[in-house]
C-alpha cells in the first residue's frame, strides 16, 4: 500500500470529460481502501494551450513527468489543430521521450455486453494485444521535399531495429507466459514489405527459441484482421508492429462492444520512466461537450495503472466495479446501448465500489 503521485493530462475533446471522471473514481476508490493514497496533478497540456502559446506542452514537460509515478492521459486531437501536430507534439512525444515502447491492449467481453460477432462470448473474446510503440511505421523518420511542386515527395520510413524488435517480442512472450493459454500469435507483413518486416520475422524466430513453453503461430496482418472475426477463439496474446497493432486493437475493441470501453497502457518495462495509461479512443469531436462520453475505457485504464503500480487488489476492485455496472445494465452509456451520461456511469461505478 502506498502513496502515488499521478500526472493527469486530460488533453482535448472528450479526453477532458473521461479523465475528470477517472480521477473521481480513483479518489473514491482511495477513500474506500485503507492505506491507498493517490495525489493528482492536472497538467493543462493540449490544443487549447497550443492555440495560445504554439506548444502542446512546455519544453521541460518530460522532466516534469519523470517526477510522477504514472501518467493518466485523455486524448490529443482538436478540430482547430492539424492531427499530426496534436498527436506528435503531445502523446507521441511523451511515449517516445519516456521510452514507453510497450503498448498493452487487453480486450474482454464484459458481463451484460454483446459483441457484433455471432460467436462472440466471454470465452471467445479474451485477447491481449502487445503493440510495438516506439518505431515501425510510426517512427517519425521521413520527410517532405520539393514542397508544392508536382514532383513533391512525402516519405514515412518504417524502421525496425534488431534491439527494438527483440525487446518488445520478449515482453510479449512474458505476457503470453503469464496467461493460462500460453499462446502468442505473431503478426507480420513480410511478404510485401521485404526489408524491415523480414528482420522483424527473423528476430521472432530467434527469440521464440527461448520460450519453448509458449505455442506460437505466424499470421499476415490482413489475414489476422479476418481471423478476429471468423476465428476469435483461436486468439490469445498477439504481438504486432506499431501500425498493425493500432488498427487491430480498434477492431478488437469494436468486437468487444465499443471503442469507448477499451483501455491501454504505454509501458516502460524497465521502470526507468513513468508509464502512461489512457483509453484507446480519441477526442470524439462528434460527441464532445455533450456529457455522453463513455468513461469506462478511462476507468479500465486506471485499473491497468493500479496494477502497474503494484496495487493489484485495488486494480481488481475497480475492474470488478466496471463489470458490475455493465452486468447490471441500468447505467450503460449510449455507445453500449443505454441512456446514461458520463456522470451517471461514474456515479454507478463509485456506488459499485
Ligand atoms: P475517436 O475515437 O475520437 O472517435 C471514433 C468514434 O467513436 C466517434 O464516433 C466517437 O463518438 C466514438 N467514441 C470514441 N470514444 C467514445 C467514448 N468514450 N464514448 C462514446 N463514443 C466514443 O476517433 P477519431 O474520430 O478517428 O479521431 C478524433 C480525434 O482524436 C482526431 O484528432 C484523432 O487524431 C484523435 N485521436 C487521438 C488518440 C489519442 O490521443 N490516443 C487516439 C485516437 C484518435
Ligand atoms: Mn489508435
Amino acid at each position: 500500500m502506498g502513496t502515488y503521485r499521478i500526472a493527469a493530462i486530460p488533453g482535448d475533446g472528450i479526453g477532458k470529460e473521461v479523465i475528470a471522471a477517472g480521477c473521481r473514481v480513483l479518489e473514491h476508490l482511495a477513500q474506500q481502501k485503507n492505506g491507498l493514497s493517490i495525489e493528482f496533478k492536472t497538467l493543462p497540456w493540449g490544443s487549447d494551450q497550443y492555440l495560445e502559446t504554439g506548444e502542446m506542452m512546455p519544453n521541460d514537460a518530460l522532466d516534469t513527468l519523470r517526477g510522477f509515478d504514472a501518467i493518466f492521459f485523455g486524448s490529443a486531437g482538436d478540430p482547430r489543430v492539424p492531427d499530426h501536430i496534436s498527436l506528435w507534439k503531445l502523446r507521441l512525444a511523451i511515449c517516445q521521450g519516456l521510452d514507453q515502447y510497450a503498448n498493452i491492449r487487453p480486450t474482454k467481453l464484459l458481463p451484460g455486453l454483446s459483441s457484433p460477432l455471432k460467436n462472440g462470448t466471454s470465452e471467445t473474446i479474451d485477447w491481449f494485444i502487445v503493440r510495438e510503440n516506439s518505431e515501425g511505421e510510426y517512427s517519425g523518420a521521413g520527410g517532405r521535399v520539393h514542397q508544392d511542386l508536382s514532383n513533391e515527395v512525402g516519405l514515412d520510413v518504417s524502421v525496425i531495429t534488431r534491439s527494438g524488435a527483440e525487446r518488445i517480442q520478449r515482453f510479449a512472450f512474458d505476457i503470453a507466459r503469464s496467461r493460462p493459454r500460453k499462446k502468442l500469435t505473431f503478426v507480420t507483413k513480410s511478404n510485401a514489405q521485404r526489408h524491415a518486416m523480414v528482420l522483424w520475422d527473423e528476430v521472432f524466430e530467434k527469440t521464440s527459441a527461448d520460450y519453448p513453453d509458449i505455442k506460437t503461430d505466424r499470421v499476415l496482418v490482413d489475414a489476422m484482421a479476418a481471423r478476429f472475426v471468423t476465428d476469435p477463439e483461436s486468439i490469445d496474446t498477439v504481438i504486432a508492429t506499431n501500425l498493425h497493432a493500432d488498427v487491430l486493437s480498434d477492431l478488437a475493441a469494436a468486437l468487444s462492444g465499443s471503442l469507448g470501453l477499451a483501455p491501454t497502457g504505454n509501458i516502460n518495462p524497465e521502470r526507468e520512466n513513468p508509464s502512461m495509461f489512457e483509453p484507446i479512443h480519441g477526442s470524439a469531436f462528434d460527441i464532445m461537450g455533450h456529457g455522453t462520453a463513455n468513461p469506462l475505457g478511462s476507468f479500465w485504464s486506471a485499473s491497468l495503472m493500479l496494477d502497474h503500480l503494484g496495487e493489484h487488489e485495488a486494480a481488481t476492485l475497480l475492474f470488478r466495479a466496471i463489470e458490475t455496472v455493465t452486468g447490471d445494465g441500468s447505467a450503460l452509456p449510449r455507445d453500449l446501448g443505454g441512456q446514461a451520461g458520463t456522470d451517471e456511469v461514474t456515479e454507478a461505478v463509485c456506488k459499485a465500489l
